[in-house]
C-alpha cells in the first residue's frame, strides 16, 4: 500500500496498528479509543483542530470524535454522525481540500 501510494505521489508518515484482541481490558488503543491517534499526534507533533480523520467504521468516526478532529466517514456501513459523509476517498479528499481552501482565504 505505502508503495503503491508512493508510486502515485501519496506518502504515508507511519502506520498505527493496535496489537490486542477486541476486548481486552488493559488496551488504551483500539478504536473508538484514542491511543493510536495520541501516538501519531505525539510523533508528528499533529494539530488536532486542523485535523481529519477519514474511515469507514463507526470506530473510526467515533475516535476521531472521542479525538477532538474533523470526521468523515466513507460508505454505507456508517451509522455514526460524521462531519462530512461520501461513498469514496477521492470525495472525501476533495471535501477536505476545498474547506481548507475556504479557511485560509478567510484568514
Ligand atoms: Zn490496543
Amino acid at each position: 500500500m505505502v508503495q503503491l501510494l508512493n508510486e502515485e505521489g501519496g506518502k504515508i508518515d507511519g502506520i498505527y496498528v493496535c496489537p490486542h484482541y477486541p476486548g481486552f481490558e488493559s488496551c488504551t488503543c483500539r478504536k473508538p479509543k484514542t491511543g493510536l491517534i495520541n501516538m501519531a499526534v505525539s510523533d508528528f507533533s499533529i494539530s488536532l483542530n486542523n485535523s481529519y480523520i477519514i474511515g469507514d467504521s463507526d470506530s473510526d468516526v467515533l475516535a476521531g470524535k472521542n479525538s477532538g478532529l474533523k470526521t468523515v466517514g466513507i460508505g454505507e456501513r456508517i451509522k455514526t454522525e460524521a462531519d462530512f459523509c461520501t461513498y469514496n476517498v477521492e470525495e472525501a479528499v476533495n471535501y477536505i481540500l476545498k474547506r481548507e481552501s475556504k479557511c485560509q482565504k478567510s484568514v
